[in-house]
């Protein structure tokens, strides 16, 4: 700390999150003495806007944690399992966007509009949960409060975003190729995608469930910290640039009518309700990105069951689902005085 501001360094800082990190941790005023920037050998000397000027990308050692307070880890799964206990062995509180860490019992799995006092006992390392989960579960733990979910039943429609840049740049060329008539290359999804969609999300476990799918199920409990949920989920990547949208189908144990969750979710924080179908007014990824808010909208009685709710979730994956959570986790950590590794 320097004159009681962390040190921060934002890890895969030229990638898509690791970008929008930067930006957050600046309009969000988020205080620091220092940032500094690493990514792979690939970036080293390139240079990342922060506060009006350029923070020059370095390396990332086994030895860049000395002197740093916070880690914001964007960098991969493999890259935070190499480096995060080199982190924290250096006295640094590391919060993870990886999947390294999520499913580990001794790591908080952390939304901080839903369950912030996790946070109390993180030993180093909190991860931020998958994007899909995060907008899922700040809509649902409140309904959850007031009737408790028995079923949660999820389709979702993933950008390419979630791939990192090169899922944007496969969507982008092969839009061009095909609009100008050639093939269409394929190098990061395993079929064309554009104007398709893929319902393969990461790769197919034995359960024939993708581990997407089976990350929002066990995350979910994980976060509700109720592990008698029932939770299935298809997960689909679409041929979307930015935002991600979900249809998600709850069963309750209390009767909750569309009009009493509207009524809950207009009162959320971090939440917006969309939802006057009439007036065709429902979110979509498109109005999403930029935004720092999860969207609800076509918030309707599933007429099926006696107590079932369907409700359309939007959310921009690289704020919310990533980067402005992993700052909200870290504004809280200061706010709670938790900046030390026990
Ligand atoms: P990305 O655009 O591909 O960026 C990856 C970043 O990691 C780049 O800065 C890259 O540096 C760096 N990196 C790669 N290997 C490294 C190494 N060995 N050492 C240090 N840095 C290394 O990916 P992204 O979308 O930002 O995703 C980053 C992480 O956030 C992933 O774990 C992803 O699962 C997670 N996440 C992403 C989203 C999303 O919507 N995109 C949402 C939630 C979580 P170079 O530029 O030098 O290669």
């Amino acid at each position: 700390m320097k004159g009681n501001k962390p040190v921060v360094a934002v890890v895969g800082a030229t990638g898509a999150v690791g970008k929008e990190m930067l930006l957050i941790l600046e309009s969000r005023d988020f205080p620091v003495a220092q940032v500094r920037a690493f990514a792979s050998e690939r970036s080293v000397g390139e240079k990342v806007p922060f506060q009006g000027g350029e923070i020059v990308v370095e390396a990332l050692t086994e030895d860049s944690f000395e002197g740093i307070d916070l880690a914001l880890f964007s960098a991969g799964k493999d890259t935070s399992e190499k480096f995060t206990p080199c982190a924290v062995k250096a006295g640094c509180v590391v919060i993870d966007n990886s999947n390294a860490w999520r499913m580990d019992t001794s790591v908080p799995l952390v939304v901080p509009e839903v369950n912030p006092d996790d946070l109390k006992w993180h030993r180093g390392v909190i991860a931020n949960p998958n994007c899909s989960t995060i907008q899922m579960v700040a809509v649902l733990k409140p309904l959850h409060d007031a009737a408790t979910i028995q079923r949660i039943v999820i389709s979702t429609y993933q950008a390419v975003s979630e791939s990192g840049q090169k899922g944007i740049s496969e969507l982008e060329s092969q839009i061009l190729h095909l609009m100008n008539g050639q093939d269409a290359d394929t190098h990061v999804y395993p079929h064309q995608i554009a104007f398709n969609c893929l319902p393969h999300i990461d790769s197919f476990l034995d359960n024939d469930y993708t581990k997407e799918e089976m990350r929002m199920v066990k995350e979910t409990r994980k976060i509700l910290g109720d592990d008698s949920l029932r939770i299935t989920a298809t997960a689909c990547r679409v041929p979307v640039f930015y935002g991600q949208s979900e249809s998600v189908n709850i069963e309750t144990a209390k009767k909750l009518t569309p009009k009493e969750a509207r009524a809950i979710l207009c009162q959320t924080p971090g939440v917006e309700v969309f939802d006057n179908p009439h007036e065709n007014i429902y979110p979509m990824p498109f109005a999403a990105v930029g935004e720092d808010s999860i969207f609800v909208g076509r918030i309707r009685e599933d007429e099926s069951i006696e107590r079932g709710l369907n409700l359309w979730i939007v959310a921009d994956n690289i704020r919310k689902g990533a980067a402005l959570n992993a700052v909200q986790i870290a504004e809280k950590v200061l706010e709670m005085d938790l900046l030390r590794v026990s």
